[in-house]
């Protein structure tokens, strides 16, 4: 799932290579995926790409005139970005993983796509990002948070360390994923209370979030966007990593799965060393 780091990634590859190009047009295969209706996707045409920012997990490719194309991309979606598309007849309708294309003025332009059977890619097409309900939601973004905010924010919600940091209200950007990493740097258990963090806890937990955010993104850019997938697996050290030695103490990466979902963790530097109860496993074993 793109977080803060891959999507920062995809929108610098955009100010690089689609900035300054004027969009020929926008095609939409997978009419779900378009979340607007007015201003139309004919709206976008001869206008200039003027910029590509990023809203926590929001792409934003900003065009002249105001209007603002914003993607969330959801656990399976991504930008592919094509110097050239092999045929100019539009998209047809509900025919594989592409959403939406964008076509550029030079023949180059980008395809939205979402693999799995889920779909969840949500675009909408905008005179102001705040317009995007996701959006006007999030909290402050997490690389940019001093630690007097990232305090007040954390102790505004009462709950679970790993549900609080992926909470896109309390502070857009952190994902599934990257919390985990987070966790493990700041050797905090997922299931920790905010509500009982200490100073030093919050500000270990505060550096943590800029160190892995910070290092993904830097690894992430001057990716090429197609490759930026592959390179975020490379970086992890207890995500997607059950049963493999912790790289820190070499503890062996454990899981806790939930119904959609899952964590990892390390026991030996984020618990104590004892496992944390898995639902699900103890079940099977009662
Ligand atoms: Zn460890």
């Amino acid at each position: 799932m793109p977080e803060l780091p891959e999507v920062e990634a995809l929108a610098g590859y955009l100010r690089e290579r689609a900035v300054g190009r004027r969009v020929d047009r926008i095609e939409v295969a997978a009419i779900s995926a378009l979340k607007t209706y007015d201003p139309a996707p004919s709206a976008a045409a001869g206008r200039e790409v003027v910029d590509a920012g990023r809203h926590g997990k929001f792409l934003d490719v900003r065009l002249d005139g105001e209007l603002h194309l914003v993607v969330h991309l959801a656990r399976a979606g991504w930008l592919h970005y094509r110097e050239a598309f092999n045929s100019t007849l539009p998209l047809k309708p509900g025919k594989g993983p592409i959403a939406l294309r964008v076509r550029l003025d030079d023949g180059s332009g980008f395809d939205l796509t979402e693999a799995g059977t889920q779909k969840k890619l949500a675009a909408y097409l905008v005179t102001d990002p705040a317009l995007v309900p996701g959006v006007s939601r999030l909290g402050p973004d997490a690389l940019a948070t001093d630690l007097a905010t990232f305090t007040e924010r954390l102790r505004s919600r009462r709950g679970q360390v790993k549900g609080v940091l992926t909470d896109q209200e309390v502070l857009a950007g952190v994902g599934n994923a990257y919390s985990d990493e987070i966790l493990h740097v700041a050797k905090l258990s997922p299931f920790a209370l905010t509500n009982r963090l200490s100073e030093a806890q919050l500000a270990t937990l505060h550096a943590a979030v800029r160190e892995v955010l910070g290092d993904a993104v830097a690894r992430s850019m001057g990716q090429r966007a197609a490759e930026l997938k592959g390179e975020k697996r490379a970086g992890l050290r207890v995500h997607a990593r059950t049963g493999l030695p912790c790289p820190v103490c070499g503890d062996t990466v454990r899981e806790v799965s939930f119904a959609d979902s899952s964590l990892q963790y390390c026991p030996g530097c984020q618990t104590g060393g004892k496992p944390l109860a898995d639902r699900r496993l103890s079940r099977l074993v009662r």
